[in-house]
């Protein structure tokens, strides 16, 4: 370890001086594939007692993960990237396939937006020989996206994410508010299994016509894109219809299937569902997850809001971070 002479700083500044270059984050960013050393990598931030942050991704970084990554960075001491094309996560092959893959434009996205650490390993470093274990959340995982997708998703994402949190063993955790729901199968697989992990919502970052961002936008073609924002606005159209005092949930999915209809575009499912338990509600007393998705051509999407029947009436639901800590 490079020590910093005592003569040239004053005694704080050196402390900080040494311990900075002791955790060698300074830029450039690493790029480590084996979870070995990705450990040796944090014990010395551990050791001394720092904030790890992790942002899982699959990569083809847009605003939104650069979001996650921000968030991470303003809250954190180090900030580590997962990239990973989780093969156990797709129900379909051709989407695996075609699953944009840009390693080194995100290398430089990531870096520049302030990763001190990517972790990019290589699918058998992540599924060795012989792997044969499956974390799974019953329940929340058979509803919206488990019904169409089937349990081999949600289960491939709790597995990895559950993987991941033991690699690299953060502080926070941060996911997007964009996949509802496999945020509140990531809170109940934490608070289930007791992880000393916070896990943090961030807003979802949309284009400037209301698309959520994702990485399988780039599939839409120039005609299909025109077509794509339909699921915010069918969001935005129930939402609307709130403000007007509307509160039966019928009303409401009818409202956003109605615009989803009048754009083209064939919802696969449109819900309106307690954000905990993810069951169906039929009138709006709480705030509720009106949650959808849609197929604009080959390209599937989702999309969510929380509608609030009066803005006051918003509750925390998930687990308290420090419930979930314990
Ligand atoms: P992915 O690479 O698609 O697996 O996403 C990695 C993380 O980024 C997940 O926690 C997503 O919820 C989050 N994310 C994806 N799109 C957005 C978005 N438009 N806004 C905010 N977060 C997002």
């Amino acid at each position: 370890m490079l020590v910093v002479s005592r003569d040239r700083y004053p005694a704080g500044e050196l402390d900080r001086a040494n311990e900075r270059i002791d955790l060698q984050f300074d830029p450039p960013m690493r790029t480590l594939r084996l979870v070995g050393e990705l450990r040796a990598a944090l014990e010395p931030a551990r050791r001394t007692g720092r904030t790890i942050g992790l942002v899982p991704t699959m990569g083809a970084l847009h605003a939104g993960h650069l979001s996650l990554i921000a968030a991470a960075r303003a809250q954190c001491d180090v900030v580590v990237m997962s990239l990973f094309v989780n093969p156990a996560q797709f129900d379909e092959r051709v989407d695996l396939d075609r699953y944009p893959r840009r390693e080194h434009e995100d290398g430089e996205l990531a870096e520049r937006a302030g990763v001190d650490l990517l972790f990019a390993p290589a699918p058998e470093e992540v599924y060795p020989p012989g792997f044969s274990t499956s974390v799974e959340v019953r329940g929340l995982t058979d509803r919206l996206e488990g019904e169409v997708r089937g349990r081999a998703h949600f289960n491939g994402v709790t597995t990895v994410v559950c993987k991941l949190l033991n690699m690299v063993a953060p502080d926070v955790a941060y996911f997007g508010q964009k996949d509802a729901q496999q945020l509140t199968v990531i809170r109940r697989l934490v608070a289930d299994l007791n992880l000393t992990v916070r896990i943090a919502a961030c807003p979802t970052v949309r284009e400037s016509d209301g698309l959520a961002m994702s990485s399988r936008n780039a599939h839409l073609s120039p005609e299909e894109r025109t077509r794509a924002p339909a699921l915010h606005h069918a969001l935005a159209a129930a939402d609307a219809a709130v403000s007007e005092g509307e509160r039966s949930a019928d009303a409401l999915l009818e409202r956003a299937r109605e615009t989803l209809r009048r754009a083209g575009v064939e919802p696969e499912y449109v819900a309106l569902v307690d954000p905990c338990k993810l069951e169906p509600i039929a009138r709006l007393e709480q705030p509720a997850l009106l949650a959808l998705a849609a197929r604009v051509g080959s390209t599937r999407l989702i999309d969510n809001a929380i509608l609030e029947p009066s803005p006051s009436a918003s509750e925390q639901c998930h687990p308290s971070p420090a419930a979930v800590a314990g």
